[in-house]
């Protein structure tokens, strides 16, 4: 396909950041395009319900509301290829985006493509994706039903994740390396209210079981080291993310853990490249901190075209 059009904004990744760029940018009279691999919405349409945007008093899905900023971009005239890139040259006049479907031009880039879960790095753990390891509970649950799980990790994502599975599987065992959750206090009485939901502090999943399917996993207490085997039917791994930066690496300044170096005003240190949503360094990674910079992006966008008499 391809596009000899030289946009005036490039969005890549089409999440609440990026969705929110391209409104922003069209609705400031620039033309632009977004590239999204999967679905408007990126890796927020894996979550089933979102109870902290604002203007959703039942909450929302995580589908609907990314296609609906999907459409509000739209409406106002940007333009979306779904398409994986494969390569980014940020430096050329116009930047490049390559992909299977061809390449894409513009004057200005914004990167929004987000993170991707995060992996143990157990035996097996890549081959079993699929057949008893998930990384994404909303999207996987429903498999397991009735059935015995165990959800590793300690942070927001795991512990929505035990509670959502909870709800659907026979028993649920919450596994983290430590003493104390991660999570949000606001989340303790809940997982005590749960019969069927056994938190397992201070241990680690140190084996995944099972020839081709997951039979079990075997855990590790820290203190005593003693290791015993867990039977469960499946292990949802959620232990944080990673940001999705390869494509920039080497031309965008990266910090120590990946993220694009890039404070409130979204700015890389490349001139008409800009980093918005979770793949930027921040304090807070949440849809409505990504929707904030992805209007912030596109504000600066616009003005480095007028000041470059670029617009
Ligand atoms: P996170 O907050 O970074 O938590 C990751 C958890 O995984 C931590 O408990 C960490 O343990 C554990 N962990 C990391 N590496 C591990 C390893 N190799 N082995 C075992 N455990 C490991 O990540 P998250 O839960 O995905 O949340 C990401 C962001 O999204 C956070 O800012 C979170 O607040 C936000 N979020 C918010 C909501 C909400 O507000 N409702 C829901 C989901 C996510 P330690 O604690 O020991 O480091």
């Amino acid at each position: 396909m391809g596009d000899t059009t030289v946009f005036d904004v490039l969005v890549i990744g089409g999440g609440p950041a990026g969705y929110t760029a391209a409104l922003y940018a069209v609705r400031a009279g620039l033309s632009c395009l977004v590239i999204e691999k999967m679905a408007a919405g990126g890796q927020m349409c894996e979550t089933a319900m979102i109870d902290n945007y604002p203007g959703f008093p039942e909450g929302v899905d995580g589908f609907t509301l990314g296609d609906a900023m999907g459409k509000g971009a739209a409406r106002f005239g940007a333009k979306t290829v779904f398409a994986e890139v494969t390569a980014l040259r940020l430096t050329e006049s116009p930047k490049v985006a390559v992909t299977a479907e061809g390449s894409f031009f513009a004057r200005t880039v914004i990167v929004a493509t987000g993170a991707t879960h995060r992996h143990l790095g157990l035996d097996g753990e890549q081959a079993m994706i699929g057949r008893g390891v998930g990384y994404c509970a909303t999207c996987d649950g429903m498999f397991y039903r009735g059935k015995r799980v165990a959800v590793v990790g300690g942070g927001n994502s795991a512990v929505a994740d035990a509670l959502y599975l909870s709800g659907i599987c026979q028993h649920v065992t919450l596994i983290h390396r430590r003493h104390e959750l991660r999570a949000s206090p606001i989340y303790l009485a809940p997982l005590k209210a749960k019969e069927n939901l056994t938190l397992t502090l201070n241990s680690r999943a140190v084996a995944l079981l099972g020839d081709t399917r997951i039979t079990g996993v075997t855990v590790e207490e820290n203190e005593s080291g003693t290791r015993y085997d867990l039977p469960v039917d499946g292990v949802f791994i959620s232990i944080g993310r990673d940001p999705i930066t390869a494509l920039v690496k080497g031309q965008l300044t990266l910090d120590d853990s990946g993220y694009i170096v890039a404070d409130e005003t979204t700015k890389t240190n490349l001139a008409g490249v800009f980093a918005a949503g979770d793949v930027r360094t921040k304090p807070l990674r949440q849809i409505v901190t990504a929707t904030a910079d992805g209007a912030t992006a596109a504000y600066f966008a616009e003005e480095y075209l007028r000041q470059n008499n670029n617009a």
